[in-house]
Parts: C-alpha cells; sequence; structure tokens
C-alpha cells in the first residue's frame, strides 16, 4: 500500500506524545505529523470512559496537575499552546485530608499552612519538620528546575547541588524519613505523594521525592473539568488544525528500518507508513520485545533495560454514589487513607517482594495496610456525576490471568476491602453507593501495553542506570517519549515534551 511521507510519526497518543506533537507543529507549522494509537481515544491514561446509564465519567488518571501556579513549569506551558482558558482549571483548597481512626487532618494546598498544620498536629516532630520543609525549599526546587538548569535559564547554587549529591542521592524516602522523625503516622503522611509517582517510600529516591513534594505543594495544583480527555483532546486539536493526522484503533505493529540502522517508518495492518523519525510512545520494554525486526540487534538496550524498573502498578475501584459525596461525609476532594499500625505498611511490603509476592500476604500488604489515594470527583467537577475513585499501588506479580475464576474473585476481594476502608473513615458513606468497578493491574496492561501495568513509566529510585537505556540506540531517527523517560506525572510528560519539541530539526 502507498502512503504519504510524514515528517514524524509518533506510536501512541499518551499525554507525553499529544504535548509534543502540539508543541512540535507549533514551533515548526509545516511539519507533517501522523499519531497513531491502538485504543479508541487519545490520551493513554490521559483518557475516561464512561457510563451513560449511570451519568457517570471516570478519569482513567488525572486527579492532580502540579506546577499550575505562577512559576509552575506546567500553566506555563499550557499558557504557551494557548490553553489556559479552554481548561477553566479548579484549583481545590487541599492538598490531602488525612484520615486515620476516623480523625481527618486536611493538608492545605500551599506550603507554608501545610507546614504550619503539621507541626501543630506533631509538636514533637516541629524541629525535623523546618528541616523536612527547608530540604523541599532547596534540594526540592533545584531538581524541580531541572530542564531550566539544562537549558541555562535557572542557576543552581552549586554547593547545594553538591551537598545533595553527596547526602540525600542514595538514600530512599523511607531511609531519609526515618532518619529525620521517629513519628511512624507523620512518616506515612509525608510519604504519601509518593503515590502521585507511583512510588513507596522504600521504592522512590529521596531527592526525586522532594522535588515532587515541591512541583505539587509548592507550584500549586489544580484539576480539569471534563477530565484528562479534555486536555487531550485539545491538544490533538492542534495536531490535527496544523495538518497532522490521528489514527485510532490501529496498533503498531512493526517499526520498519532499511537494514542500514536507520528508521523508515511503521507497520499497522492499515498499511505502512513512512517517516524518517519516529517518536516511541509506548513502553521501551514493550517496544524493544515487540515492535523492532528480529535482526535489529538489541542485546545491548535490552541489557540496560534490566535496570529501568517499572513504578508500582494500580488497583482501582470506581464508584458512583446516590448523593453528592460531599454530603455524604467526604468532604474534600483527595484524601488519604491510612492503617491503624502505619509503621508495618512497607515492612510487609518489602517482605511480600522478598517472598515473590504470596497472595495472601501481599493483598494484607498491599490493600489492608497501605494507603489509599480517595478521589471525589464531584468535588472537583460535578458535570461527571457522583463519581469516587479509589486507587492503591500495587503489583501485578499476585494477580492471576484475567478471564479465571480466580481473577474474579480476587477483583472482588479487592473491592470489598478498598471499599471497607473507605467506609470505615467515612461511615457516612454506607449504603449510598449505586455502581463500583475495579481496574487491576492486568486491566492497565490490557488498555496501554506499559510493562506490569505501571502507569507511571519507570520507578525512580536511588539507581537511575536504567534510565539512559535510550542512549546510543542503535536504530537512527527513533526516540523515545513517555512516562518511562520523561518521567511521571503530566508536568514531567510536558516539560520533557517541550525539550523534546525544542530539539526537533526535519531530517
Ligand atoms: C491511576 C493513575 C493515576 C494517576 N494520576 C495522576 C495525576 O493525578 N497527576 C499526574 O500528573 N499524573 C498522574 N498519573 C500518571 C500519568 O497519568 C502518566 O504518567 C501519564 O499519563 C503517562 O503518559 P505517557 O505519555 O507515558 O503514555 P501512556 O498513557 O502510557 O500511553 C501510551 C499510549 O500508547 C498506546 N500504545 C501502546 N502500544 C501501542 C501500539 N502497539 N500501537 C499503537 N499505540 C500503542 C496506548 O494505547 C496508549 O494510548 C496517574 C497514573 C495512573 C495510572
Amino acid at each position: 500500500m502507498t502512503s504519504p511521507t510524514w515528517d514524524a510519526i509518533f506510536v501512541g497518543t499518551g499525554i507525553t506524545s499529544l504535548a509534543c506533537a502540539a508543541m512540535l507543529v507549533k514551533r515548526d507549522p509545516g511539519a507533517r505529523v501522523l499519531m497513531i494509537d491502538k485504543h479508541i481515544v487519545v490520551g493513554g491514561y490521559a483518557s475516561t470512559f464512561s457510563r451513560p446509564k449511570q451519568s457517570a465519567v471516570f478519569d482513567c488518571s488525572l486527579h492532580k496537575l502540579s506546577g499550575m501556579a505562577e512559576g509552575g513549569n506546567l500553566i506555563r506551558i499550557l499558557r504557551e499552546l494557548g490553553l489556559e482558558e479552554e481548561l477553566n482549571l479548579v484549583y481545590p483548597d487541599d492538598y490531602f485530608c488525612a484520615y486515620q481512626d476516623g480523625t481527618a487532618l486536611p493538608l492545605a494546598n500551599d506550603a507554608e499552612h501545610a507546614e504550619r498544620q503539621l507541626i501543630e498536629r506533631f509538636p514533637h516532630q516541629a524541629q525535623p519538620l523546618t528541616t523536612f520543609f527547608t530540604q523541599v525549599r532547596t534540594y526540592g526546587r533545584n531538581g524541580y528546575y531541572q530542564f531550566q538548569m539544562l537549558d541555562g535559564s535557572f542557576e543552581p547554587d552549586i554547593a547545594q547541588l553538591r551537598w545533595a549529591h553527596r547526602n540525600l542521592k542514595h538514600k530512599t524516602v523511607r531511609e531519609a524519613l526515618h532518619e529525620l522523625f521517629d513519628d511512624p503516622y507523620l512518616i506515612e503522611i509525608l510519604a504519601a505523594p509518593g503515590i502521585y509517582v507511583g512510588g513507596y517510600s522504600e521504592d522512590l529516591g529521596y531527592l526525586y521525592y522532594l522535588h515532587v513534594v515541591y512541583a505539587t505543594l509548592h507550584r500549586g495544583n489544580a484539576y480539569v473539568p471534563g477530565s484528562s480527555q479534555h486536555l487531550s483532546n485539545l491538544l490533538a486539536q492542534q495536531v490535527e488544525r496544523a495538518g497532522g493526522s490521528i489514527m485510532l484503533s490501529t496498533a503498531v505493529e512493526q517499526i520498519t528500518t532499511d537494514q542500514q540502522g536507520n528508521v523508515t517508518g511503521v507497520r499497522t495492518a492499515a498499511g505502512d507508513f513512512q517517516a524518517p523519525q519516529v517518536f516511541i510512545n509506548t513502553s521501551p520494554h514493550y517496544a524493544v520485545d515487540h515492535l523492532f525486526q528480529a535482526d535489529i540487534e538489541l542485546t545491548a538496550t535490552r541489557e540496560k533495560l534490566v535496570a529501568l524498573k517499572p513504578a508500582r502498578s494500580t488497583t482501582t475501584v470506581y464508584l458512583i454514589t446516590d448523593l453528592p459525596p460531599e454530603q455524604l461525609g467526604l468532604r474534600h476532594s483527595e484524601s488519604m487513607l491510612f492503617a491503624a499500625a502505619p509503621a508495618t505498611a512497607a515492612e510487609l511490603r518489602i517482605d511480600a517482594d522478598l517472598r515473590g509476592y504470596p497472595p495472601e500476604l501481599s493483598e494484607h500488604a498491599f490493600w489492608a495496610m497501605s494507603p489509599i489515594e480517595v478521589t471525589n470527583y464531584h468535588a472537583l467537577a460535578p458535570a461527571a456525576g457522583r463519581v469516587v475513585c479509589i486507587n492503591v499501588l500495587d503489583s501485578i506479580e499476585h494477580w492471576p490471568t484475567r478471564r479465571t475464576a480466580q481473577y474474579r474473585a480476587k477483583k472482588q476481594r479487592a473491592r470489598d476491602v478498598l471499599i471497607e476502608r473507605l467506609l470505615v473513615q467515612v461511615p457516612g458513606m454506607r449504603g449510598h453507593i449505586l455502581h463500583t468497578e475495579v481496574a487491576t493491574p492486568h486491566t492497565y496492561v490490557r488498555f496501554t501495553n506499559n510493562t506490569a501495568g505501571s502507569g507511571y513509566g519507570a520507578m525512580v529510585g536511588t539507581d537511575l542506570k536504567g534510565h539512559v537505556f535510550h542512549h546510543g540506540f542503535p536504530v537512527q531517527g527513533v526516540q523515545f517519549l513517555s512516562a518511562w523517560v520523561a518521567g511521571p506525572s503530566y508536568e514531567a510528560a510536558f516539560g520533557y515534551a517541550e525539550m523534546k519539541s525544542r530539539q526537533w530539526r526535519r531530517a
């Protein structure tokens, strides 16, 4: 089949891909861009699914866009794309409300205020809390402006960078927080923002995590009414208005080359499409295993990819209530629910990992004891229905294959345990849940091909050697463009996409 030649083909229309394509056609309006996705809508995780009978729309990922206040990277990029007004952003009052034993501790969406609230609640930890928030403001800030550091528009204090490199870079969040604090509940509350990037305290590098806290608490966060799908659709529209084309329901089966180490395009069931540059938005493990011809020498890339560990996957329960959740006692847009014995959660997870994820132990460690994140979408965007979402970071390792009796029974258990944890903290919701659905790590793989169901790309731990897997990639003209290289979150996606679009030159 003959096809037009494109300047660039994007394999996948996840948020990193859409953001890059939109910025690329803005910088180079004549560029011919083709985006291909196997799914029926654009956006990857930045999409929705709806249940019209229940008048509900479920957001597959977004509950918090970071970097949305003045000085934030994401709001700056969205403004440059001319999207701020159309997005009609909502800025919630709370960062999140922590719940334990039925007691609520709301934290303001503002670093200084949140610091004061924590000192008031944990006065015996006042000194280490001051140290912690100073670290966020210093080292978290330096990490946050990493792209500006590369292009010279942000000049960090070199002494600070050196100190952080020597003293913080090699610590996990768990190690660093245990050095600072001795209150287990406070440690769990402070570690909770790691959930936003797919990692528990024992998984994430402390320096990286400080930047996550800085991005979300100092640089402001917001939600998009109409959901992540609205944002994805607006970006797709910009690509199409500039003459780009988007093909949905079409899986890329192969990335084609000229046998001399140069990419030539992609192969799909709808035909071959040619371009001298191909951006891969899928998981790199998936791409290397499935998308390249057998004669391409990828041994070195595969070896490097061994060190690129997936972030945690998620098990999600979507709920619809009969009354607005706020009236039932879920007053905040986001809540973090903590178990009664917070110190044991990490130990149980580490034990589950060491023992190869035995199902019973894993369910106890992840679902019953670990913090769970609850978004009251109705409080953010009532037009999408009386929707509440419960997320817990999970591992695919203890989930049986889909379409088996064991899988169905396990989904039921996950639903029961997670909903009961919500009802214990917010008893007013009992008897008011009309509809529930569960997404498992397998659901996440099925819809996006992301390795191990990770919705956050690669884990950013203390060892970053896997993160350079794409350096020296043996096929010229291929680039990777996803949370696996950008880092998790919409803000990281837009920051990386901006950098890639600036580097863009037509071949
Ligand atoms: C439950 C959950 C909640 C989250 N909440 C937030 C949040 O509140 N704030 C935040 O900032 N971040 C959040 N994140 C993280 C954020 O959603 C992700 O980091 C981001 O969406 C990943 O985007 P991506 O560009 O890597 O692409 P992905 O979303 O992974 O998309 C990849 C695309 O490639 C397509 N594809 C795969 N294989 C093929 C093929 N062979 N051919 C064609 N297409 C293919 C898929 O269909 C998919 O559309 C959350 C993630 C999850 C899972």
